[in-house]
């Protein structure tokens, strides 16, 4: 991570391929486009790639997991079991459609925690949401026997995990819907994109129409295309889908470099005993998009994280502190603070946040270190990294 590293010939020839036509939507127009589908191209290589019998570009990460959502009806009212650790993509698009997200523990997988997910099972809960963070996965045969026992779509966001595999599957491929983002910062960018996949026709025939308002592609005249159900844009441009088609060939190299530099990374740390990583569920294998280890406590995981700051030992973070993964520091969605009205079952979910107890979540982020694992550093600087990690966090043991 991230993909825009290593961008050069190939994305620039397939971006050329569209500039050459004009055509930069990936509907119709076909006399103008010589052939030249990049969109249907992408999803054609993403089938292919993670093994799954449908994928539909959309035009964030964001809207690839509100998309997956209403592709599967759910909306207003419904209940959709998420993590307190995730990007804060997730509550958006559940609230997005009206649905109420409901905040629960992770384990030291850094993901849900099945046992909690369970817990926060009411009658109104029509999904579980789980987020493959920082490369890795949670316990996903756990998941699948509780939403199975209580008849629930399990929706699987990996868009940090994109290549981790859990028991020779593609994380994405195994819940109900998977949501992959391709933004800047992501393993595979295309500058702003994401997928939706799955291996429901119905979901997959909804997140079609619904991600282009409604249109059911059905022949060669836009205008007359009838709309079987409402719809909103959340359309890929062919220029995006371009750098996409290029980025998506290029995915094994990526994680090839990922995880040479991730193994080496781990190598050096595994000499201190204090470091202890997070936890791979059986069956799983990382991205290596990330290395997270945990440290004895808060305190010293604070200490370490401002050391390597002052060190420049950049792209390392303790997400107890940070505005952006964490519900600890989510004050603007603990006071419901929306431009327009939210609807009173959001509100009253809202309002509980803050008093909620997350020890248990707080437990793990705190002690956490999360390091992004570039794929532009050379063998020699990953060593000199992980030598001046190592000796930083023994000084503050
Ligand atoms: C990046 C990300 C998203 C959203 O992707 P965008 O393309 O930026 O909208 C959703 N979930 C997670 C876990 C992410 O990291």
């Amino acid at each position: 991570m991230p993909g825009f590293e290593l961008f050069g010939d190939l994305e620039r020839k397939e971006v050329n391929d569209v500039l050459d036509n004009g055509v930069l939507m990936r509907y119709g127009f076909d006399g103008m486009r010589n052939g030249h589908w990049k969109a249907r191209e992408l999803e054609a290589e993403i089938e292919k790639t993670f093994q799954i019998n449908h994928a539909q570009l959309v035009s964030s990460g964001t809207a690839a997991v509100s998309v997956a959502l209403a592709s599967a009806g759910i909306g207003a009212g419904d209940e959709v079991i998420m993590p307190t650790f995730t990007f804060v993509a997730s509550f958006e698009a559940i609230m997005m459609l009206g649905a109420i997200p409901v905040l629960v523990d992770i384990d030291d997988t850094l993901t849900l925690d099945p046992k909690a997910v369970e817990a926060a099972i009411t009658n109104k809960t029509k999904a579980v949401m789980v987020v493959q963070m920082c490369g890795s996965m949670a316990d996903m045969d756990a998941l699948r026997l509780v939403t199975d026992k209580h008849n629930l779509v399990l929706i699987e966001d990996a868009c940090q995990a994109i290549g981790g595999t859990y028991k020779g599957k593609s994380l994405g491929s195994i819940g109900d819907l998977g949501c992959f983002s391709f933004d800047f910062v992501k393993t595979v960018t295309c500058g702003e994109g994401g997928a939706v996949i799955t291996n429901n026709k119905e979901y997959y025939t909804n997140a079609d129409h619904y991600s282009d308002h409604g249109h059911d592609h059905i022949g060669h005249d836009r205008g007359a295309e009838s709309h079987p159900f409402l719809g909103y844009n959340f359309r890929i441009s062919e220029l995006n889908a371009a750098v996409g088609l290029a980025q998506i060939k290029r995915l094994p190299e990526f994680l090839n470099i990922q995880k040479q530099n991730y193994t080496i990374l781990r190598g050096v740390l595994s000499s201190i005993p204090e470091v202890i990583f997070r936890t791979v569920p059986e069956g799983g294998e990382e991205s290596y998009a990330f290395l997270n280890f945990f440290l004895p406590d808060y305190e010293i995981a604070s200490k370490v994280s401002k050391s390597f700051k002052e060190n420049g030992i950049d792209v390392c973070w303790n997400y107890y502190e940070n505005n952006w993964h964490y519900v600890r520091k989510w004050e603007y969605l603990k006071e419901s603070k929306s431009l327009y009205p939210l609807s009173e079952g959001i509100k009253t979910e809202l309002d509980k946040l803050s008093k909620r107890d997350f020890s248990q979540s707080d437990h793990f982020i705190g002690r956490n270190i999360s390091c992004l694992i570039k794929m532009s550093w050379t063998e020699e600087e990953v060593r000199e990294r992980g030598k001046k990690m190592a000796q930083i966090i023994r000084n503050n043991l």
